[in-house]
C-alpha cells in the first residue's frame, strides 16, 4: 500500500484571490524578511482581511533553517493561535512553516525526528497553506521538511504525510522579480526532483507521469525563464513544473543526488538547487553504469536518441550539460570556488552526512562509502564517473 498527497492545488495568474475564500478567524506568517521588504506579505495580508482574518507575521526565516528558528516560529505561532499558518516564500520558509506547525499542533514532538511511522495529529488547530515564491522545491505540493541541525552541521531532511500543505496557491506573479541566479539554480532542483522521482526505487504509476511532465517543461521554459525574467509564460510554466515535479518525487522519492547535495549542502552552504543539480548527471552515469535504469524513458519522451539503456542514459546526461551551460550553472565543485585542500579535509564529513540522508537509499543503485568518495571526487573535478 502506498498514499498518494497532495494539497488542492490553485495555479496560475491571479491564484493568490482564492486567499478570499479561506474562512477563518487568524493567519499566521512565516516567512523571511525579504517577502516583507518585496511586499508580498501585505500582498497576501490584503487577500486575507477580504476573506476577514487577522494575521500575525513571523519573518525570521533564514536560508537552510535551523531547528532553534523552528521552535521560536512555534512558540509565537502558540501566543497568536491562529487557525491558518501561512508559508510565504521559498523552500526554507515554506520548510519552517510545515515545522512550526507540526509543533504548534503537538508541543511534545520532537522536530528533529519528524518521520512517517508517528501520528502527529495534526489540523486540530489550524491548517497550512503553500505560497512559493521560488519556482524550485515544490514543498507547497510534498509532506517533506528539511532543517538543519546547526550544532552538528548537518541538514534533517524528514516528513510524514500530514505535512502535506491543506492548499497550495502557485501564482506565477510572485517569481517574476527573482534574479537569475536564483532562477538557474531553484529550477535545477525542479529538475532533479523530477529525474530522482521517476528513477528512484520508489517510482510508481502515479507519480512517473507528472515527473516526465516536469522534466520536459524544464528543459523546454528554465533556459527562457532565465534569459528574460519577465518571459511570463515561461515563468508560469516553471512555477507549474515545480509544484508538478514536488508532486512526482514526493509521492515517490529523491535519490543520490539529494543525498550528496544535502551533504555538500550543509559542509559548505551551496544552495540546495546549486548542490543537486551539480551532483544530477554524475549520478546518473554512475547509476547508469549499474545496470538497468528508467533513464531512457526519460531520454524518449524528450526526444533524445536511446536506443538503449545506455544510450539513454548518455542522451540524457549531455541534454542536462547543454541545460546546464545555457544558464551559466556550475558543473563541477571547483567552479563552485571550493578549495580543493578544503574538500579533500571534508570529504570523510562529506560520506558520512550523504550515507545518513534517508535519500540515499532510494537510488536505483546503492552507493557504498568508497563509491561516495570517488563520486564526490569526480563532482569536484568535473571528471565523468566511469564505474
Ligand atoms: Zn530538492
Amino acid at each position: 500500500m502506498w498514499i498518494f498527497s497532495s494539497p488542492r492545488i490553485v495555479f496560475g495568474e491571479d491564484a493568490l484571490n482564492y486567499l478570499e475564500e479561506l474562512r477563518g478567524r487568524r493567519a499566521f506568517f512565516v516567512t523571511d524578511a525579504n517577502m516583507v521588504r518585496l511586499g508580498f506579505v501585505e500582498r497576501v495580508q490584503k487577500h486575507l482581511r477580504a476573506a476577514g482574518l487577522e494575521s500575525a507575521v513571523f519573518a525570521d526565516v533564514e536560508p537552510e533553517p535551523s531547528l532553534q528558528t523552528v521552535r521560536r516560529a512555534a512558540e509565537q505561532m502558540a501566543q497568536y493561535q491562529p487557525d491558518w499558518v501561512i508559508g510565504l516564500g521559498g523552500g526554507s520558509a515554506m520548510d519552517a512553516a510545515k515545522a512550526a506547525w507540526l509543533l504548534y499542533e503537538c508541543p511534545t514532538a520532537d522536530p528533529a525526528a519528524i518521520n512517517p511511522m508517528e501520528t502527529y495529529g495534526l489540523r486540530q488547530k489550524a491548517r497550512l497553506v503553500a505560497i512559493p515564491t521560488t519556482s524550485g522545491t515544490g514543498s507547497e505540493t510534498t509532506w517533506a521538511t528539511v532543517l538543519t541541525d546547526t550544532d552538528i552541521g548537518m541538514k534533517l531532511s524528514m516528513g510524514t504525510h500530514e505535512l502535506t500543505p491543506d492548499l497550495a496557491i502557485v501564482d506565477p506573479s510572485l517569481v517574476t522579480s527573482m534574479p537569475p541566479r536564483i532562477t538557474a539554480d531553484t529550477g535545477m532542483d525542479v529538475l532533479t526532483h523530477a529525474v530522482e522521482g521517476y528513477t528512484s526505487t520508489m517510482h510508481n504509476d502515479f507519480s512517473d507521469g507528472l515527473c516526465l511532465k516536469a522534466t520536459a517543461l524544464v528543459f523546454q521554459y528554465l533556459p527562457r525563464a532565465y534569459a528574460n525574467g519577465q518571459d511570463m509564460e515561461a515563468r508560469e510554466h516553471m512555477h507549474n513544473a515545480a509544484s508538478i515535479a514536488g508532486l512526482g518525487f514526493g509521492n515517490s522519492m529523491a535519490a543520490l543526488a539529494h543525498a550528496m547535495g544535502h551533504s555538500l549542502g550543509a559542509v559548505f552552504h551551496v544552495p540546495h538547487g546549486r548542490s543537486v543539480g551539480l551532483f544530477l548527471p554524475y549520478v546518473i552515469e554512475f547509476t547508469a553504469n549499474g545496470g538497468g535504469t528508467r533513464y531512457a524513458d526519460i531520454a524518449k519522451f524528450l526526444d533524445l536518441p536511446a536506443e538503449d539503456e545506455a544510450q539513454g542514459a548518455a542522451s540524457l546526461v549531455a541534454a542536462i550539460r547543454d541545460l546546464q551551460r545555457r544558464i551559466d550553472f556550475a558543473t563541477s565543485v571547483q567552479q563552485l570556488g571550493v578549495d580543493r585542500e578544503d574538500f579533500e579535509a571534508a570529504l570523510p564529513k562529506l560520506i558520512a552526512n550523504a550515507e545518513a540522508d534517508n535519500q540515499l537509499f532510494f537510488n536505483a543503485r546503492f552507493a557504498n562509502s568508497e563509491d561516495l568518495a570517488k563520486l564526490f571526487m569526480c563532482a569536484y573535478e568535473g571528471r565523468s564517473v566511469d564505474f
